[in-house]
């Protein structure tokens, strides 16, 4: 099966690397040439170029239109 990869402002997305505070779960809050997700659990934000991001993104955990596939 393959993960899907779009996301939106908005979304919470898991990533593949752990934030130090040790949650992966991070929210897009900007999108654009580079990418600004926000830490759910520390909130703290990172700016990262849109090719990083997509790589190190596992997957869309919320979408903000609304639950995936369930
Ligand atoms: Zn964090």
């Amino acid at each position: 099966m393959v993960e899907r990869k779009t996301f939106q402002l908005g979304d919470v997305v898991q990533m593949k690397k752990q934030h130090p505070c040790g949650t992966n779960e991070m929210e897009i809050i900007r999108m654009g040439m580079d990418i600004r997700i926000k830490c759910t659990g520390c909130q703290h934000s990172v700016l990262i170029p849109r090719a990083k991001f997509e790589k190190n993104m596992k997957k869309v955990l919320r979408s903000a239109e609304g639950p995936l596939g369930q």
